[in-house]
């Protein structure tokens, strides 16, 4: 069952879960339209069509479930700028929002999946590049600039929100551990702006590379797919069970 939502949040449907009052997740395929984002290198896979297929994949296991309500920020090839898809989860109310993506890098060596949680300081040079490619500005994010109290407010909030995404991240790397290809050391921070104004737990989960041939190959794999949207649907109850408490 979907709802209709105001035009403002025209062409964005919610997936009821079977109960009514269900906390809601967001989840944000990265790029589309314009922006193809990274190209396979054996099979020229294009980001902005993984994502996508991973997104309603994950949606329909978590409607299948019928625990939580899921949105999409995009149903089909629209280009969607960063804020425009953070707008749509606030709006919403989300209580959780997932920004999908695949990784590229010089290495063809390189492979796994990473998951990005909010910070206002990268964990390293790798984490910097991506969050500056991904729109955020040089500067980390600002604290309490002018001292009041609706800036001391949303910082509290931003504060709040990266705790809180941190622990969903942790939360998600345990349930793919062993299901997911993952990279060493793979919880990294960055001061992702499309992760930054959401203000609820949020995390950019990089799915693997599409610069290295095994990655690619295991991500057009429906079964190794399953896999993968199985420990995050897992991970998405489990968190928004935990944040209804
Ligand atoms: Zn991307």
């Amino acid at each position: 069952m979907t709802v209709d939502l105001p035009a403002t949040l025209a062409g964005v449907r919610v997936t009821e879960a079977r109960t009514p009052g269900r906390p809601l997740v967001v989840i944000d395929p990265g790029h589309g339209g314009r922006d193809p984002g990274a190209t396979g290198v054996a099979a020229g896979t294009r980001e902005k069509e993984l994502t996508l297929l991973v997104a309603r994949e994950l949606r329909d296991e978590l409607a299948r479930r019928g625990r939580v309500r899921v949105a999409l920020t995009r149903e089909g090839d629209a280009s969607l700028e960063l804020d425009r898809r953070a707008d749509i989860a606030r709006r919403l109310g989300a209580d959780l929002f997932i920004s999908l993506h695949a990784d590229s890098a010089k290495d063809p060596q390189a492979r796994g999946a990473t998951v990005y949680s909010l910070s206002d300081v990268a964990s390293d040079a790798d984490a910097a590049r991506l969050a500056a490619a991904q729109g955020a500005p040089g500067a980390s994010v600002s604290s309490v600039a002018d001292g009041s109290v609706r800036t001391l407010l949303a910082d509290l909030a931003a504060r709040d929100a990266m705790t809180g995404s941190a622990d969903f991240a942790v939360r998600l790397l345990d349930r793919a551990t062993g299901r997911v290809e993952l990279r060493p050391e793979p919880h990294r921070f960055a001061a992702f702006r499309v992760l930054r104004r959401t203000e609820a737990p949020a995390v950019l989960f990089e799915m693997g590379y599409l610069s290295n041939a095994m990655d690619e190959a295991m991500l057009r794999d429906p079964g190794t797919r399953g896999r993968m949207v199985a420990a995050l649907a897992q991970a998405v109850e489990t968190e928004l069970a935990l944040a209804r408490r």
